[in-house]
């Protein structure tokens, strides 16, 4: 084992602080990476404040972080992947058991024994539950790193590792490509990189939002249309018209009014994790045989492949770099959707402490 620096908090009500954790040395099959860029999701100010405790409740210190990009320093004998000095990415997964049904389809994110990059069981007892990538250095199994390409700004790179995928992945699975009509609910962290995503897919991309002051920034990153939602007359031209929407919003909003301007057949996932159950009118979906429905990230294989759209397409999230120690006024400006449209933390930043 070996030290390295992290913040981390000890309780629901604490500040996130710097602390020093203990990371296992790399067995054969690991990637040890310096971490150079990790990106803030919402999920991390949710377990930090366990307000998820219903779904998996949070093991205190935590130290949060899911989307991280570095630097390899060192591999295992077994691996044959990636060397010293590679850009790599980590997401939401450290590991899984690799031989179920879901695992062997590969979707690891649905594997029962997924192990989550934070606050989760730790198999290797280094500590009692995974640590993520408020720190400066992880050691992960080769299986779960991504290679990034070399031609992105790294800081950019870094919520593509949730935000992206989370986004990414239902496009693909509901046959998003040129020329269908698209929409997305919501233009924060997730919603901005769904609009990116399925313009560069081709498709007719519309926004909705709930605040006009949104419609240039929507335009600026890749939406053909921008319509304010509690506008019903801008609503209803649209009626009946959607192959696909994106809901990324995760509060309290009518799902009715949307599930009403998809097209035959058309579907709507939700990525964006409401509090409370929405209403669902049988009628919404019973007319035009449309369909709801959830996702959640992404197997490795589709998020190396999203990586590699992104290189492609000259795609990384907007984003606002900070230094570690602005984590927490970051979180309260979370709270009040208050960034365009990621913050990230510079590792390097870390250094001082
Ligand atoms: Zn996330
Ligand atoms: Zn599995």
């Amino acid at each position: 084992m070996y030290n390295a620096k992290a913040y981390s908090a000890v309780s629901a009500t604490s500040p996130l602080a710097s602390d020093t954790i203990a990371r296992r040395d790399p067995t054969e099959h690991d990637v040890q990476i310096e971490i150079l860029f990790c990106g803030i999701c919402h999920s991390d100010l949710h377990s930090v404040r366990d307000e998820w405790s219903d779904f998996m409740s949070t093991t205190y210190p935590i130290v949060p972080g899911h989307e991280i990009v570095g630097r390899v320093t060192q591999v295992g004998s077994a691996v044959t992947q990636f060397k010293s000095g590679d850009l790599v990415g980590v997401g939401c997964m450290v590991d899984s058991d690799g031989h179920c049904p879901n695992c062997k389809a590969g979707f690891e994110q649905f594997c029962q024994n997924a192990i989550f990059t934070y606050n989760s069981p730790d198999k290797h007892k280094t500590a009692p539950v995974t640590y993520g990538g408020y720190s400066n250095s992880i050691v992960v199994d080769q299986r779960f790193v991504l290679r990034v390409p070399p031609n992105l700004d790294l800081a950019g790179v870094a919520p593509l590792l949730c935000a992206g995928i989370t986004t990414y992945s239902p496009l693909r699975h509901w046959g998003v490509t040129e020329g269908k009509k698209v929409g997305v609910v919501g233009l924060g962290g997730l919603g901005h990189m769904g609009v990116k995503l399925a313009h560069a897919m081709g498709a007719h991309v519309v926004v909705f939002t709930t605040s006009p002051d949104k419609k240039e920034d929507a335009l600026r990153l890749g939406a053909d249309e921008v319509v304010v939602s509690h506008n019903a007359d801008e609503m209803q031209k649209h009626a009946g018209s959607f192959d696909f929407i994106l809901d990324t919003v995760a509060a309290k909003h009518d799902i009715n009014a949307y599930l009403n301007l998809l097209r035959l057949d058309g579907n709507i996932t939700l990525v964006g994790a409401p509090e409370k159950p929405l209403d669902v009118a049988a009628f919404s979906l019973i007319m035009g045989r449309r369909s709801l429905s959830g996702s959640m990230i992404g197997g490795i294989a589709e998020t190396q492949e999203m990586l590699d759209f992104c290189g492609e397409h000259n795609i990384t999230a907007d984003v606002e770099v900070i230094p570690i120690q602005k984590v927490n006024e970051a979180y309260e400006r979370l709270l009040k959707s208050d960034v365009k449209y990621r913050f990230v933390i510079d590792l390097a930043s870390l250094k001082s402490e």
